[in-house]
């Protein structure tokens, strides 16, 4: 039986709370995704709204509800809470028993509010007598309400009461998806997925393309690209990654003259190869790790140059970032481990010593002329391969979520 009552897990709506009339499509595809990322739990769950709140249960432990639900974005908190009757009597006995297990000697402070005004007593009415059954049945406690170590949040529905006292931060931002979808260009670096995971924070579905140096670089950038998709997979309905074999389309490049454009003339290539890819996909925008300024690829110049050969916006979270920045939040989002570790990278290959800041595209047109562009485009596509980092849930388990059976009548 779904509906008894016991532990739950609370997750406080983020940004969406802003929106107007279409906040139902955004919660739609909130609970969409934390679907998703309930998948394989193993046990059934289930979803119910209340005002800016969803609330999350089933037949599993609530840790796990926890762990899960921190992955999904537009959730401002997730907060473990036990569900009980909207009675005086069951909400003082159930804030007794979660205070009793705390630390002697910790400060309290009870915070009600009331969703449902229908409920006999006023928000402060109810948190003081809350408040004195504590401290009459856990005398070790005391009442702090300037700055408590334990905030008891009771929060009163028509039917049901939420307790909670613990408060993990969510993701925050808008629900992957809400925003259209986009390609982004996943390099072995830093940079690359921290831009994925705030483009996805505002909504993006990501797909992946990943360029490698072969046949002239050992697959260990592959390898990177792969877990870094996996992981920031964790936040999204899987999204592809596509992987290019670019190093002889380099060499191209650099046979044709390239020289100290041999940068940027790549990143041209690359992309067009991925505004091409992203048609074929769907996606409607790139997005790539840039910082403006931060290498000599990335200058205001070259970024131009590399925009004029894509045939869709080029969309760059980083721009204004420091690296600094970049780093500590990779740490944060648990992409730095990997990119850390030591890779082939393709820019690498054929890099000139000294490779320009200020890539003129006459010049840089001049050197194209020399190729084919389009049939080395057409050769790059021919020879993608496509990989699902992350999906590895058993698809017999998606049934498990359903709605909560109050919400589904
Ligand atoms: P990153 O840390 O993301 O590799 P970076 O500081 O090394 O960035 P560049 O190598 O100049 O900077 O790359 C700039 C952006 O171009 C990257 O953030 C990424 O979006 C894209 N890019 C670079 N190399 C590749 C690659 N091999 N495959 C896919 N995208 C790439
Ligand atoms: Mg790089």
């Amino acid at each position: 039986m779904t509906s008894s009552y016991g532990p739950c897990v609370l997750l406080k709506h983020g940004e969406i709370f802003l929106k107007g009339h279409n906040r139902h499509r955004f919660t739609e595809r909130l609970h969409d995704n934390l679907r998703v990322a309930l998948r394989g739990i193993g046990g059934s769950t289930w979803i119910k709204t209340a005002q800016n709140v969803t609330v999350l249960g089933g037949q599993v432990p609530q840790e796990a509800l926890v762990e899960r639900a921190r992955r999904v974005i537009g959730f401002n908190s997730v907060e473990p809470a036990v569900r009980v009757p909207s009675t005086l009597e069951e909400i003082t006995r159930a804030a007794v028993e979660a205070l009793g297990g705390q630390r002697p000697g910790s400060g309290f402070a009870v915070r009600v509010k009331r969703r449902d005004k229908q409920f006999p007593l006023t928000s402060s009415r109810v948190a003081g007598h809350v408040g004195a059954r504590v401290l009459e049945e856990v005398p070790e406690l005391r009442v702090d309400l300037t700055r408590p170590d334990i905030v008891l949040a009771i929060e009163i529905d028509r039917k049901e009461t939420y307790l909670s006292w613990t408060r993990h931060p969510g993701l925050s931002g808008l629900p992957v998806g809400s925003s259209g979808r986009a390609l982004v260009l996943l390099s072995g670096g830093f940079d690359s997925p921290v831009a994925a995971h705030r483009a996805m924070r505002r909504g993006l579905t990501c797909e992946f393309v990943h360029f490698s140096g072969a046949p002239y670089t050992n697959p260990a950038s592959v390898y990177k690209a792969y877990a870094l998709a996996r992981e920031l997979n964790r936040h999204q309905p899987p999204g592809r990654l596509h992987v290019i074999a670019l190093g002889k389309a380099q060499k191209q490049l650099a046979v044709a003259g390239a020289g100290r454009l041999q940068v940027v003339a790549q990143r041209r290539l690359m992309v067009r190869a991925a505004s091409e890819l992203a048609a074929r996909t769907g996606a409607q925008a790139l997005v790539t790790g840039d910082s403006l300024g931060q290498v000599a690829s990335q200058t205001l110049a070259n970024m131009v140059a590399v925009d004029e050969a894509s045939t869709l916006p080029i969309l760059r979270p980083l721009i204004g970032w420091e690296k600094q920045e970049i780093i500590d939040e990779a740490r944060s989002i648990g992409t730095a481990d990997i990119s850390v570790l030591p890779d082939e990278d393709c820019c690498q290959l054929l890099a000139p010593p000294r490779a320009t800041t200020r890539a003129e595209l006459p010049r840089l047109r001049a050197v194209e002329r020399r190729l084919d562009l389009d049939e080395v485009t057409e050769a790059l596509l021919d020879n993608v391969r496509v990989m699902v980092p992350g999906d590895d849930t058993a698809p017999e388990e998606e049934s498990a979520t359903c709605r909560h059976p109050e919400v589904a009548r």
